[in-house]
């Protein structure tokens, strides 16, 4: 099996308490290849999450989760709170303390193969990213791809990881036999801010040499600028310059959004804000007093500066795939004509 051979420079049986509820825990493994991090490694019980309310917010059903915690270490994450279950804390923990379904490949070929699976498309990158540091370890997403492809099941994935280069043949491979959506999410377009706040992620540089790279395997790519993050990254300066590069990249079309701080991320995001940006800490607090999402206005406000940037670089308008849970570009037979969808978590991001 995948996780028997490797080696190993220290494994511990529970580093965390919570982690002893886990009756599914192989072991804990620190490596010096990735310093500072704890990979849990679990036999997962079931691949396949069913996503209650699938609508034209989210038009994907089922989600595959190979990891749970990111090392990309966003500090906007929405998916953060999700790491309490095991009290894992949603700051630091989420970003060092990796659960990784070691057998999620296998699981899933076994789920796919029953009579019952109808192939409904499968959204990757809905929760945490799939191809975060941890894939270059386990390599997990080439028998998802495969269980997936193999089974006649859509799938879409978004990722902010340029490590997806090493399965875009096989991706190109499994798209002549399903429909395969492919989104790569580049938010900040000013390198220190980008590593400010995303400091776990490969370069924007990087992430748009991988959207070319998918370009040139001849797949469509979709660039999600979310999220747009109020007084940083909202002037038209940095809008124009992020659009100008993901159009020169060869991004299909854009997909937007404002910050979204929902409780258990809005903490985390205040406390980088204070120590990086403390002068916007009262701006904030403003714009996000009454919860998670930017005022209405602050959102029509932004529409409107989008649009004449989004036109101006020939960026086509996406729209949600009814058949793989991702974007589709304009005119797929596949496209739902509805104006609106985003990962879970995720409400009322705006596409164009
Ligand atoms: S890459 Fe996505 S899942 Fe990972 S920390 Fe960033 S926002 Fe969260």
């Amino acid at each position: 099996m995948r996780w028997n051979g490797q080696t190993l420079d220290s494994e511990t049986p529970s580093t965390l308490p919570g982690l002893a509820r886990l009756n599914n825990l192989v072991r804990s493994v620190q490596t010096p290849e990735f310093a500072g991090m704890t990979f849990h490694e679990v036999l997962a019980k079931s691949a396949l999450n069913h996503v209650s309310g699938a609508s034209t917010m989210m038009p994907f059903a089922w989600t595959i989760n190979p990891y749970r915690g990111c090392s990309h270490a966003c500090v906007y994450c929405f998916a953060r709170p999700t790491h309490t279950y095991l009290e894992l804390d949603a700051g630091k923990d989420f970003d060092q303390q990796i659960i990784v379904k070691v057998n999620v490949g296998e699981v899933l070929e076994r789920e796919v193969a029953k009579k019952s699976w109808q192939h409904p498309s499968v959204a990757l990158g809905t929760n945490t990213d799939p191809y975060q540091r941890a894939e270059g370890r386990y390599a997990l997403m080439p028998s998802i791809i495969r269980a997936l492809a193999g089974s006649g099941t859509p799938f879409s994935i978004l990722t902010k990881g340029s490590l997806m280069r090493r399965d875009l043949d096989l991706i190109a491979e499994a798209s002549q036999v399903v429909p395969v959506s492919l989104a790569m999410s580049i938010a900040v377009y000013d390198d220190e801010l980008q590593q400010s706040i995303e400091p776990g992620t490969p370069t924007t540089k990087a992430r748009l040499a991988t959207v070319t790279a998918v370009r040139e395997k001849g797949l469509d790519c979709q660039v999600f600028l979310m999220p747009i993050l109020p007084f940083l990254t909202d002037t038209t300066e940095h809008l124009d310059h992020a659009l100008g590069l993901a159009a020169a990249a060869g991004a299909s079309s854009v997909v937007y959004s404002a910050l979204h701080l929902k409780p258990g991320v809005k903490q985390w995001f205040m406390a980088w804000l204070s120590r990086e940006h403390p002068q916007l800490v009262s701006a904030y607090a403003r714009l996000y007093a009454k919860g998670t999402y930017a005022p209405v206005e602050y959102r029509e406000w932004l529409a409107a500066r989008m649009k004449p940037i989004v036109r101006k670089h020939g960026l086509n308008r996406g729209r949600p795939s009814g058949v793989t849970g991702g974007v589709a570009p304009p005119g797929r037979a596949d496209t739902l004509a509805v104006p609106s969808f985003g990962p879970v978590g995720d409400s009322q991001p705006m596409l164009f």
